[in-house]
C-alpha cells in the first residue's frame, strides 16, 4: 500500500527551453525549483511519476536540528524560518507546525550523547533543553513509564509528507515555472563540455544547467555522463494508524519505537535507523567507501533481498536516449515493506502508548533512502560536467533540510550570498574513493 499523497495536475506544455532544468519532484526538486521561481528564473521540473511519490511522501515528516551533525545543523535551522514563512508566502500549507521534539530514554550513554550535542548546539545559538527523570515522565506521560532523562527541542517540528511537496510545487506554478509529471529525463545533452540540454521521453530542453534532484536514481543517472557519485539505498518500513486518540504526543523519539502525528490526525510509525540492504551491482560497486558508514549502523541495517535489483534504480546499465529507460518501467519506487518490521513497530508502539492500541493500522509502506558515505548530501555542481548541479544523497535527513537546501541551490545558480556555507556539501568529495568522517547522528 503505497503512503497517502496528494495529487496536483501538471503544467499543459514541455518548454523548449528554460534557464534551469529541476530533474526529480521530490522536496529538494520543488523547493529548489520554488527557490528559482521567486527570484524570476524560467524554470521548469520533470517528475517521471508523481510529485512527492518517492522517499518524500514516506517519511516521518520531522524537521528537526535535534542532533544533527555539525556540518547539517546550519541548513536544519535555516530550513525551519524557510517551512515556517512558506504558509504566509505562498498560500500553501504543508502542514508545518514547530511543535518541538520529544526524545526519552533509560539509557546512560544516550542521555550523555543529548548532553554533549546540547552544549554543541549551544555554541551555534541552537537551544534545547534535557530533561530530568521527573520532567521526562510528565512530558511522556502518555506512556506511562518512569524514564531516566530526556530531551526536548523547542524550536523543532513536523511538516505533513502527505502534503508538503504537491503545495509547494503548486507554488512553483503560482511563480511561473513549470511542473512536468510522467516526464522522465532520460539523459543530458552537452555541448562545449558542459550542460546544453535535457533528453526527456517527451521532448528535449535546452537549457546551460540542471539540477539532479533525483534521490535514489541519481547515481545511475550519474553513471551514464560518467560522473561518479557513491550512493546506497536503504530499505525503510514505516506504518500509518489512526485516527489516534487525543493526548498522545506529536513526535516522540524513544529506541524502541518513533510515532508523529500525521496532518490526517493519524500517526505514523517507525524504528529509527533500522533498514534492509537490498544488494544491487551498484553497491558492490561502492562498497569500499561505505564500510566506514555500514560498520557504524550494521546493528540496525538487516540482509534484504533482490527487490532492488528488479526496480533498477541502483542499475549499471548504460541507456539509450531514444528508447524507454528504466525510469519510465518504474514511475514510482515502491519497495515492500517489510513485514516483520511492520509488526514488531506496532507492537513496539501499542506496547510503549497503549493509546494507539484503539487506533486501526491505516497503511503500511516502503521507501528507499539514499544514502552517502558520510551521511551528508551532495549539492553543488560537479566539477567534471559544468552546469550539472547534484542535489542527492539526502540520506534520511532531506525532507526536513529541503527548504534550506532548495534555496542554497538556488543562491549558487544565480550566484547569490550562500544561505549557509555550501563547502560540507560539495560533491567533488565524492569523486576519488574517500568516505569521509560519517556523520554523528
Ligand atoms: C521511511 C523514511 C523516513 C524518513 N524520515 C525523515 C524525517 O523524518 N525527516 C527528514 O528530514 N527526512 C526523512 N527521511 C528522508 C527524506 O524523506 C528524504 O531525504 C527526502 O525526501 C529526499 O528528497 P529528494 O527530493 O532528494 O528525493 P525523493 O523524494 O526520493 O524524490 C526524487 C524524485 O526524483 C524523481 N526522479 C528520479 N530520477 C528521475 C529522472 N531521471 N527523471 C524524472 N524524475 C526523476 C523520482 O521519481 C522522485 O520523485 C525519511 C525517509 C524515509 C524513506
Amino acid at each position: 500500500m503505497p503512503a497517502p499523497l496528494q495529487t496536483i495536475a501538471s503544467s499543459q506544455q514541455l518548454p523548449d527551453q528554460a534557464d534551469v532544468v529541476v530533474i526529480g519532484g521530490g522536496i529538494v526538486g520543488v523547493w529548489a525549483a520554488y527557490s528559482l521561481a521567486q527570484r524570476g528564473v524560467s524554470v521548469a521540473l520533470v517528475e517521471k511519476g508523481q510529485v512527492g511519490a518517492e522517499q518524500s511522501s514516506r517519511n516521518w515528516g520531522w524537521c528537526r536540528q535535534q542532533n544533527r551533525d555539525a556540518r547539517e545543523l546550519p541548513m536544519a535551522t535555516k530550513s525551519l524560518d524557510l517551512w515556517e514563512r512558506f504558509a504566509a508566502e505562498s498560500g500553501e500549507d504543508t502542514g508545518f507546525t514547530r511543535c518541538g521534539l520529544l526524545y526519552l530514554s533509560n539509557d546512560d550513554q544516550e542521555l550523555a550523547g543529548w548532553a554533549r550535542w546540547r552544549d554543541f548546539a549551544r555554541t551555534v545559538g541552537v537551544t534545547t533543553h534535557m530533561l530530568s527523570s521527573a520532567e521526562a515522565a510528565e512530558r511522556g506521560q502518555p506512556t506511562g513509564r518512569s524514564w531516566k532523562g530526556g530531551v526536548f527541542s523547542p524550536s523543532d517540528g513536523i511538516a505533513d509528507p502527505a502534503r508538503a511537496a504537491p503545495a509547494v510545487a503548486r507554488a512553483i506554478m503560482t511563480r511561473g515555472g513549470t511542473v512536468h509529471q510522467g516526464c522522465a529525463a532520460r539523459g543530458l545533452e552537452t555541448s562545449g563540455g558542459r550542460v546544453s540540454g535535457v533528453v526527456t521521453e517527451q521532448g528535449t530542453i535546452r537549457t546551460k544547467v540542471v539540477v539532479l534532484a533525483g534521490g535514489a536514481w541519481a547515481s545511475s543517472f550519474c553513471h551514464q555522463v560518467g560522473v561518479r557519485f557513491p550512493l546506497a539505498s536503504i530499505r525503510s518500513s514505516i506504518l500509518s494508524v489512526g485516527p489516534s486518540p487525543a493526548g498522545l504526543p506529536d513526535a516522540l523519539h524513544t529506541a524502541a519505537v518513533s510515532i508523529t502525528r500525521r496532518g490526517d490526525g493519524g500517526h505514523t510509525l517507525a524504528i529509527s535507523g533500522r533498514g534492509r540492504v537490498d544488494p544491487t551491482l551498484q553497491q558492490i560497486r561502492f562498497a569500499p567507501q561505505f564500510l566506514p558508514m555500514f560498520s557504524r549502523r550494521w546493528r540496525s541495517l538487516l540482509p534484504g533481498g533482490l527487490e532492488g535489483v528488479r526496480s533498477g534504480h541502483e542499475t549499471l546499465r548504460r541507456w539509450r536516449l531514444d528508447r524507454p529507460t528504466p525510469m519510465e518501467r518504474v514511475r514510482v519506487l515502491d519497495p515492500t515493506p517489510d513485514r516483520g518490521t511492520i509488526r514488531l513497530t506496532h507492537e513496539r508502539a501499542t506496547a510503549l502508548l497503549p493509546g494507539l492500541k484503539s487506533a486501526p493500522i491505516t497503511a503500511a509502506w516502503g521507501g528507499y533512502i539514499d544514502s552517502t558515505p558520510d551521511g551528508v548530501p551532495a549539492i553543488g555542481e560537479v566539477g567534471s560536467l559544468p552546469g550539472l548541479i547534484l542535489a542527492a544523497g539526502f540520506s534520511g535527513h532531506g525532507f526536513g533540510i529541503g527548504p534550506g537546501a532548495g534555496h542554497l541551490i538556488a543562491d549558487l545558480i544565480t550566484d547569490q550570498a550562500p544561505i549557509v556555507d555550501p563547502k560540507p556539501y560539495h560533491p567533488d568529495r565524492f569523486a576519488g574513493f574517500s568516505a569521509g568522517k560519517v556523520a554523528d547522528f
